[in-house]
């Protein structure tokens, strides 16, 4: 069993926390917030003081944190960054869905203190962290892929070695941008059913079994009271919030300008998750955007 420090316990990392926990490794955690702390705590881990308190000896440090400047912070710019305090035969795990320059930059960082760093972002979802079944997509040497596997292997079923640093990120992107725009043509195509007298649930039936089907359909139906755990049926509250798919989609459109990928399709889903953010959304959950096509028709 491994010491693991785990830095970022909110909507995903709480619950990747308490599976490490469960499977019986020494889990050190902590987060800014002390509510999160404190689930941590009941769920078998370890509550540290600081972040460099959670990582000092560990074998792997694990980050689910927002966006790259909290995890550069973390690591490198921060007052008492974590590289200064981790030994060398320490793996770094980052599981934050970031830009892969600042991925690179840090593992970069990471290789000239002689710790390895790794992109591994995840797909999957709240419901994927709480059940263990996530997808991780990771970017470093197959010798650090080889290392992180049985941890990751714990919080995760389908474990990918996309590439080199930075792959896992450029993938995570990729994936996103895909979902954002299954995700705005599944409520686009519900409320056009919806306002034409069809019952939801029936129409989402109906469109799973048929060519239309898709992960949105499948496990996150957008309309409220289709899907009982979905967040939908929730007040749009847990889940992926709006302000993290906007910044996914601002991360594809980083990664289309840099290789002049046309993404018309991505920038149409763009700017609708950037009016519906506008409209103060921001905090709900990524499915809501199935509100801002009910408002349109209201
Ligand atoms: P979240 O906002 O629920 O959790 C982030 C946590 O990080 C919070 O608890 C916050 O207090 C903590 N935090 C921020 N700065 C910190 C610091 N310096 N030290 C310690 N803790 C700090 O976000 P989330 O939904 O858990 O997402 C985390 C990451 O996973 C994001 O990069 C997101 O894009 C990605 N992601 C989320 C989902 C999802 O469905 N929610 C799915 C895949 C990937």
């Amino acid at each position: 069993m491994s010491k693991i420090a785990f830095i970022g316990l909110g909507n995903m990392g709480g619950p990747m926390a308490a599976n490490l926990a469960k499977a019986g490794h020494e889990v050190h955690a902590f987060d800014l917030s002390e509510q999160a702390l404190e689930t941590a705590r009941e769920q078998g881990c370890n509550v540290a003081s600081s972040a460099a308190d959670a990582a000092t000896g560990a074998d792997f440090v694990i980050s689910m944190l927002p966006a790259g400047k909290h995890v550069e912070s973390l690591y490198v710019t921060g007052d008492s960054p974590l590289f200064s305090v981790i030994g060398k035969e320490t793996l770094v795990i980052d599981s934050s869905t970031i830009d892969a320059d600042t991925a690179r930059r840090v593992a970069a960082v990471g290789a000239e203190n002689g710790i390895g760093f790794i992109d591994a972002p995840v797909s999957g979802g709240v419901g994927g962290a709480q059940a263990g079944t996530l997808t991780f997509i990771v970017g470093g040497s197959e010798a650090q892929f080889a290392q992180a596997q049985p941890i990751l292997d714990v919080m995760g079923k389908n474990i990918f070695h996309a590439g080199e640093s930075g792959a896992g990120q450029i993938a995570k992107v990729c994936n996103n941008m895909l979902l954002s725009i299954l995700m705005a043509g599944t409520c686009e195509a519900l409320n056009m059913g919806v306002k034409n007298g069809l019952d939801p649930a029936v129409l989402s039936d109906i469109m799973k079994q048929s060519s239309g089907g898709n992960w949105a359909l499948n496990v996150y139906n957008p309309y409220p009271g289709v899907m009982e755990n979905a967040p939908a049926s929730k007040g749009y509250q847990g889940g992926f919030q709006v302000d993290l798919m906007y910044k996914d989609l601002g991360l594809a459109m980083d990664v289309s300008q840099l290789s002049a990928s046309p993404v018309p399709m991505g920038s149409a889903a763009r700017s609708l998750f950037t009016l519906h953010k506008a409209n103060g959304n921001g905090g709900l959950d990524f499915s809501s955007l199935m509100q801002f096509y009910q408002d349109k028709d209201a």
